[in-house]
């Protein structure tokens, strides 16, 4: 018996004309979360990806995990395939089905018939593989309201599927089907959210991470690494971006009044991040900021941060509070590295009331009485670079 996944679009089915780019760019992603599982075959029609296993000892449970944190899948089916002959379905699913029935009180079918040349319409389908199902496990009873199991067979174009599992995918769009944009991660529970939110929305993200020794720490930046690392596994492949930022935190401390030190220096990252967005192609800067969580995140404080950036800044957790965006955290596994109790630049040298209405004019007033461009040129040539790929120990760039 041949057993293959069904990944089924999930936002993708609803586009128009441009259907096909984001169908390439879905099955190009799967076939990289898969390369290394096994060999498969792919194919796709009506709105689903067929993944076949092309050898023997492919490991479909591995490729179906893989499968669930790629975005742009709806639902992920495993299946048995048989030919569109009823007969040789029921012949078969009592070996089929066994394990997923294994201790399990109830069930109910669903069937579908997208080949309409099938001679038996979908109610009929039903009721006969529901008496088979009942006579190869005579143990079970049927709840259509809330079974334990949901058996299901789809008479699909090239062959009759049959599964006992539907696994609700990522959902969102592929990854690269939106463009490409910087996260500002720093080590906290927010950014790591953040970045998974817009990576769902199709953007390719790349990260981007002040660090300022020896005040911060080589394993504050570890841990922030092993976020990205953590991070690939939604994201896909990451550049990192490791911006030193001990000068220009020095400089604001010796040169700008102190009650401003926080908003400024929030513009100054996100200066910096303005210059490896324009060299490199990135559309936007992400951050994970959300409203009133502490002093550089009030209104007057984003209006300040926000007036430093020349692309849009995506906050997609803005209007969230500390445990929704923790419970994500914990759902994509970034939550317990987060928690690591290491510095982050942003509290080096951070003053102890920091304004939580800077005022706009007099703090650019601040800004201009230092000349921070050099400082920023200097800190974007000394950045190093990283790549974290997708299931891979990690390489150097530069
Ligand atoms: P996190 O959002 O990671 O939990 P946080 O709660 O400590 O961080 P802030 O320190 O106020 O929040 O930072 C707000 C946002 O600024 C972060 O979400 C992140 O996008 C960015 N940021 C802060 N520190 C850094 C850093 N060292 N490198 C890169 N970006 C940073
Ligand atoms: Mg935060």
């Amino acid at each position: 018996m041949k057993e293959i996944i069904l990944a089924k679009y999930g936002e993708i089915a609803l586009k128009g004309e441009n259907k096909n780019t984001f169908e390439d760019m879905l099955l190009r992603n799967i076939k990289r979360r898969l390369k290394k599982v096994g060999r498969f075959d792919y194919s796709r029609k009506q709105s689903t990806i067929y993944i076949e296993p092309s050898e023997d000892g492919a490991d479909i449970d591995e490729a179906v995990r893989r499968l669930k944190n790629v975005f742009g899948i709806g639902a992920i089916q495993k299946c048995a395939v048989f030919p569109k002959d009823f007969s040789a379905v029921v012949q078969n699913l009592g070996e089929y089905l066994a394990d997923a029935l294994e201790g399990v009180k109830t069930f109910k079918i669903e069937a579908k018939r997208s080949d309409k040349t099938f001679p038996m319409k979908s109610p009929e389908i039903q009721q006969q593989l529901g008496d088979a199902v009942l006579d190869a496990f005579p143990h079970l009873g049927v709840d259509v309201h809330n079974p334990e199991v949901t058996v299901r067979l789809e008479i699909r174009d090239n062959g009759a599927y049959l599964s006992a599992e539907r696994i609700i995918g990522a959902g969102g769009m592929p990854v690269g089907s939106s463009g490409k944009a910087l996260l500002m991660l720093s080590g906290g529970i927010d950014s790591p959210v953040a970045g998974y939110m817009m990576a769902k929305r199709g953007l390719v993200v790349d990260c981007i991470h002040y660090v300022s020794p020896p005040y911060t720490s080589e394993r504050a930046r570890l841990k922030v690494e092993k976020l990205c690392e953590e991070m690939t596994e939604f994201c896909g492949d990451i550049i990192f971006y490791c911006v030193p930022f001990t000068e220009i935190q020095e400089a604001l401390r010796d040169n700008c009044p102190e009650q401003y030190f926080t908003v400024l220096m929030r513009r100054l990252m996100v200066k910096i991040a303005n210059k490896i967005c324009e060299r490199d192609g990135y559309g936007a800067i992400i951050t994970g900021e959300s409203l009133a969580q502490v002093a550089s995140q009030t209104l007057p404080a984003l209006y300040c941060t926000n007036a430093a950036a020349e692309f849009p800044v995506f906050r997609p957790v803005i209007g969230m509070d500390k445990i929704e965006i923790t419970e994500i955290s914990r759902k994509i596994g970034t939550y317990e590295t987060s928690i690591m109790p290491y510095e982050d630049c942003c509290t080096v040298f951070s003053p102890k009331h920091p304004r939580t209405k800077p005022k706009f004019d007099e703090v650019i007033d601040a800004e201009s009485s230092f000349d921070f461009d050099k400082m920023i040129d200097e800190a974007v040539a000394k950045i190093e670079v990283k790549r974290f790929k997708y299931g891979e120990e990690t390489v150097f760039l530069d």
